[in-house]
């Protein structure tokens, strides 16, 4: 099972080593440090907003989950550098990972 493959059925799970309890970001099969097998952590994941953007009517923010996984995320609601978002939706749209967050 793959980060990737997840992301595409809808689902954001945090890869980490089996061996050493790393966090592995970005997602990659074997861990970086120790070249452990890796395995997909799932649940409700609450994360930070750490600066934003804004485009159009759209906004961009960058979130930080469990310290060492960022994610670029759109938001329709207006960012604050600090709030506490979760993840609302999430795949891969024409090739490409998306994220939303309120
Ligand atoms: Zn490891």
């Amino acid at each position: 099972m793959s980060f990737e493959a997840e992301l595409e059925k809808g689902e954001f799970s945090i890869p980490e080593c089996r061996s050493c309890d790393m966090v592995i970001w970005p997602p990659s099969e074997f861990c970086n440090r120790c070249f452990g097998p890796v395995s997909l952590r799932r649940g409700e994941f609450e994360g930070k907003v750490i600066e934003f953007s804004r485009q159009d009517n759209l906004y961009f923010c960058l979130v930080e989950f469990e310290k060492d996984v960022r994610i670029l995320a759109r938001t329709s609601e207006s960012p604050e550098i600090g709030k506490r978002v979760k993840m609302s939706r999430c795949g891969i749209s024409n090739g490409s990972y998306f994220f939303q967050v309120s």
